[in-house]
């Protein structure tokens, strides 16, 4: 068995190397481990540990291939509580490199070391050593030029020691680790108690202040981590992080089911960011099918996607999701500025936040100066904002008039009513005190400070909340046609309606043959009146066969479901009444997730009192 594995597959890079020898010293039970790299460990890997070490009888053992100290009998492979088992990666080093092992066992009066060039050993010889192991390698792939040829630039191998010695951190805050490059020092990482420390030195207090803590147990299993916040969204999955009995390990379908807990949170193509970690006694995994068990079996896969999906879904049921601005712009800062979405957030976020304060800042103009002085200027801004003209360009500040002074001062050129009174006004008549900016986002007073809603996100998650709810109890409202609408499609379109006639029933839209392609429609979703019936089905068309082509698309059903709460809700840049203001606000506590559309974008934006008096410089 151990003969499948051959030296090559073990001993990759620099990083393969700095990755098994700080497994043996986690599995030697070290406290402390410094690790030292020369050139991105193409000249050297040394790693020092505290931990038992090794006496001098056993090193010739530990450097000789298929013989690990503790394998008893192939049975033990499948019980492997500790990181090493093969007995294969310090022979697998050694056979490509200068290698050196100095170890002292507590008990030992004095250490003894090992030299090993190109697989040949020298005798072990005593030396001088502190308790605990160290191990050098120097000139990996000296004598396979064609793996080092391989190899890519120093700071390339570099980086992936870096993530190696940060993932095996992150698995155990309490060991103390350090890492040097050319003598420099990268990190220096005292042992502590809480996860939390060690991700907010690798990745920035920030990102650690808004992480969310999960916890479940399901029989023997326990789960057990942080992850981001939605808005901590990433362009890749690399910031995910799995580990499984301290060990860091890739799992596809684990990958799954988080990105499905974040469905609807976060935009399609962007990632959660996690630090997850299971515990499960090892009869109940099987780490021995990945030459560097990165990737690994579970005995119930399917239990820990639930266990995983669940844990995620209830917590996120319970969490306060609403997206927060803080005054030092930490939504650019959190996201990757190479990133075109993140940077449009960002600037959306600003470009929001500037808004605000002008239309603050406009608000005590207006009500400080005489309002005929401001009368020349507003009607070119009210027809500004009429045309859409009064977004800035990128890059550029908003010089105009804030849009809702504009909006209140344009009545007032033309009808000589008092400025600003038409918006005070109507602010007076919704019962919430929320004011409509854009005919897009609304404006409300919250107990934090200021909320802005995007009032079609908002619309959207209710109707999809309450349709979803609606469709899973079997109680859609539909409304027959008086004349049944017949609807010409392709043979492929009107052969995937077919097929699901019965799910198109549960959403309440009931269609039925019609010879040829067509396809007649007797009754549709009272929740959709404003649509026609014949563009519903189409858009629903578009989805079926999309869906038919990805089989892993889990629901499709929310996905019909999605686009048609789309599709019904207010749209950006209609003009609501301040009932319809009132309605809207009233129902938002109705929606399970009212801080994000289905879409994933947020729904509202809060505006902290602190922030706007920092603004200000109030404080
Ligand atoms: P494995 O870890 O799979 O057993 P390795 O080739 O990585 O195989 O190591 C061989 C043996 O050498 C280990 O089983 C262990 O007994 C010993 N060993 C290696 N590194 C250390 C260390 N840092 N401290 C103590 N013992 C070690
Ligand atoms: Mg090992």
């Amino acid at each position: 068995m151990v003969n499948k594995i051959a030296a090559g597959e073990v001993v990759e890079r620099p990083a393969s190397v700095v990755k098994e020898l700080l497994e043996n010293s986690l599995d030697a039970g070290a406290t402390r481990i410094d690790v030292s790299i020369e050139q991105g460990g193409l000249e050297l890997v040394r790693v020092v540990d505290n931990g038992g070490g090794i006496s001098p009888d056993e090193l010739p053992l530990a450097v000789a291939s298929h013989a690990t100290s503790k394998l008893v009998d192939a049975d033990d492979l499948f019980r492997v509580r500790t990181l090493g088992f093969r007995g294969e990666a310090l022979a697998s080093i050694a056979e490509v490199s200068r290698f050196l092992v100095r170890s002292r066992t507590a008990e030992a009066q004095a250490g003894a070391e090992l030299e090993v060039v190109a697989g040949k050993p020298s005798p072990v010889a005593p030396c001088g050593s502190p308790p605990g192991t160290t191990i050098e390698v120097r000139n990996l792939f000296f004598n396979t030029p064609v793996r080092r040829k391989f190899l890519r630039a120093t700071q390339t191998e570099m980086g992936h020691v870096s993530e190696i010695v940060t993932r095996l951190a992150l698995a155990h805050p309490r060991v103390h680790f350090t890492l040097r490059h050319n003598n420099r020092q990268l990190h220096d990482l005292p042992p502590t108690e809480q996860l939390l420390d060690r991700i907010g030195v690798f990745f920035g207090r920030e990102l650690a202040a808004e992480l969310i803590w999960l916890e479940s147990r399901d029989g023997e299993v326990r789960l057990s981590g942080y992850v981001g916040h939605p808005n901590q969204n990433r362009p890749n999955n690399r910031m995910q992080y799995l580990f499984l009995n301290g060990r860091s390990i890739r799992d596809r379908a684990l990958g799954h089911a988080l990105g499905e807990a974040y469905r609807g949170l976060i935009l399609t193509g962007r990632f959660p960011v996690s630090f997850l970690s299971f515990e499960m006694p090892p009869e109940l995994v099987d780490v021995n099918v990945h030459p560097t068990k990165l990737e690994v079996r579970f005995q119930d896969g399917g239990r820990l996607y639930s266990q995983l999906l669940g844990t995620l879904r209830t917590k996120f049921l319970k969490t306060d999701l609403t997206h927060k601005l803080d005054p030092a712009g930490a939504a650019g800062s959190l996201s990757d500025p190479a990133d075109p979405a993140a940077a449009h957030d960002a600037e959306r976020a600003a470009q929001l936040r500037s808004e605000l304060v002008d239309w603050a800042k406009g608000q005590v103009g207006a009500w400080r100066s005489d309002p005929a002085t401001e009368a020349p200027a507003a009607p070119i801004a009210a027809r500004q904002t009429e045309f859409g003209l009064s977004r800035p360009a990128p890059g550029q500040r908003p010089l105009e008039l804030s849009p809702l002074v504009a909006r209140a001062a344009a009545p007032s050129a033309i009808d000589a009513a008092p400025s600003a009174a038409p918006v005070v006004a109507q602010a007076a008549k919704t019962s919430t005190g929320a004011l409509q900016i854009h005919n897009r986002y609304l404006v409300a007073e919250s107990e934090e400070g200021v909320v802005v809603i995007d009032q079609h996100a908002l619309h959207e998650r209710i109707l999809y909340e309450h349709f979803r709810a609606k469709t899973l109890a079997g109680a859609v409202e539909s409304q027959s046609l008086l004349v049944p609408e017949p609807v010409d499609l392709s043979g492929p379109e009107a052969a995937v309606v077919l097929e699901h006639q019965e799910l198109l029933a549960r959403l309440g839209l009931k269609v039925e043959p019609f010879g040829g392609d067509t396809i007649l429609i007797s009754s549709y979703p009272a929740m959709m009146s404003a649509s026609s019936p014949a563009e519903l089905l189409r858009s629903l068309v578009e989805i079926l066969l999309a869906g038919g082509r990805a089989p892993e698309r889990r629901d499709l059903l929310d996905e019909l479901l999605h686009m048609m709460s789309c599709k019904a809700a207010i749209k950006a840049g209609d003009r609501l009444a301040p009932e319809e203001i009132d309605a809207l606000l009233e129902q938002r506590h109705l929606a399970h997730d009212a801080h994000h559309c289905p879409h994933g974008r947020p729904t509202a934006l809060v505006f902290t009192r602190e922030e706007l008096d920092r603004q200000f410089k109030r404080i």
